[in-house]
């Protein structure tokens, strides 16, 4: 399995962050629907940093399985097709995150009913969280990265220095 950075990145002001040695990497955590990824990407791109929605990570596992379709009982056979899977991680030029299977994009296409529905049974499962945060403890050490996701303040990147968390307002949940 091979999960990489993607370095076509044409925003200036992504290069010249990239250039830097002690940006940090900000990681923002929340439930559901409390806006991390909205907050993040502005944060991103106030910043310069890249922005990463870990939670991409996991929808594309779950592409891969479906579409090689694994059986989704079995999580042998999820893991199977995924070890197996080459996924790039990008930013495109709005600064927003991509993700690719063996160079195809799939971004837009990993917010269906049909991920919706499977991405947590494919996420629950431990050896695909461990190669999901391993990849995301890489790219975090990189700095100049704002990342969002639900463990990513806790597992991912340990530090309280840098970790904000977004807690949804009750009428909105
Ligand atoms: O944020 P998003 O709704 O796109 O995340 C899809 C799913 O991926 C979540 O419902 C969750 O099951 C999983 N996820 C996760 N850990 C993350 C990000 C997402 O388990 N850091």
């Amino acid at each position: 399995m091979l999960i990489r950075w993607l370095r076509t990145v044409s925003r200036n002001n992504l290069a010249r962050v990239n250039m830097t040695t002690d940006a940090p990497t900000i990681a923002i955590d929340g439930p559901a629907g409390s806006g991390k990824t909205s907050v993040g990407k502005m944060v991103a791109d106030r910043l310069g940093y890249k922005f990463l929605d870990t939670g991409l990570m996991y929808r594309v596992a779950t592409w891969i399985a479906v579409e090689a379709q694994a059986n989704l009982g079995e999580q042998a056979s999820i893991i199977s097709v995924v070890e197996s899977s080459s996924i790039d991680v990008g930013v495109n030029s709005k600064g927003l995150s991509t993700i690719s299977v063996g160079g195809v994009d799939l971004t837009e296409r990993l917010h269906t009913f049909e991920i919706d529905s499977v991405v947590s049974t494919v996420s629950a499962i431990p050896r695909i969280r461990e190669i999901m945060v391993a990849e995301q403890k890489k790219l975090a050490g990189n700095g100049g990265i704002v990342m969002g996701g639900r463990d990513i303040g806790t597992v991912v990147v340990r530090s309280e220095e840098h970790t904000s968390e977004l807690q949804s307002p009750d009428h909105l949940v």
